[in-house]
């Protein structure tokens, strides 16, 4: 999963990289996890893509702080000192994250959920909650490791740019940065608008 301006996804297995039958396999961000929750680009409400994007954590934290301009880096840095409302809109991201995870969790019986994007740069921020909630969700499946994306806030660019090679289904591809195959949006990292 790649948290940038908007939540991608791909599935890596044994062989490469899963890509469905018309390229789009692993399009986690438009996996309704609030229903009747916030509009989104797609035409529906509530995906996860509207309420845990970086782009959807700055709109949160803009309106939970007055401060228009806010990005998600923001909300992150004021969770870091402590501040109760930027923990509550923080709270709720990592909660539909953790949500969305387990829906690709309960499909796909994955051995690791790797998280990118710039969102992923907040560090344990991010992964000590998003662990626990995955944790807290898990009833009966077995508890796959939640990891930070070896290429960081990169991961999401180069799985995008290896994407057309793995659309042509060429056996076994494994980019050679050692991405692992999370694409991204390409839009702002940070959500800032
Ligand atoms: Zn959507």
């Amino acid at each position: 999963m790649s948290l940038g301006g908007r939540v991608t996804g791909a599935i890596g297995t044994g062989h490469g990289v899963e890509t469905g039958a018309h390229g789009r396999a692993g399009g986690i961000g438009h996996v309704v996890v609030r229903p009747g929750g916030p509009a989104c680009a797609c035409g529906r409400r509530g995906c996860l893509d509207a309420v845990a994007s970086a782009a959807a954590v700055a709109r949160a934290w803009a309106a939970a702080s007055g401060t228009a301009d806010a990005g998600a880096d923001d909300c992150v840095r004021a969770v870091g000192r402590g501040d109760a409302v930027a923990a509550e809109v923080w709270r709720a991201a990592v909660g539909a994250l953790a949500d969305g995870l387990i829906a690709a969790h309960t499909l796909l019986d994955c051995r690791s959920l790797i998280v990118g994007g710039g969102l992923a740069e907040a560090g344990d921020t991010l992964f000590g909650p998003l662990r626990v909630a995955v944790a807290e969700r898990i009833a009966f499946r077995r508890l796959p490791e939640v990891v930070p994306a070896a290429l960081g806030e990169a991961a999401g660019c180069l799985g995008r740019g290896c994407s057309p090679w793995t659309r042509s289904r060429r056996p076994a591809l494994r980019c050679s940065s050692g991405a692992r195959g999370v694409r991204s949006s390409g839009r702002g990292a940070t959500g800032r608008r």
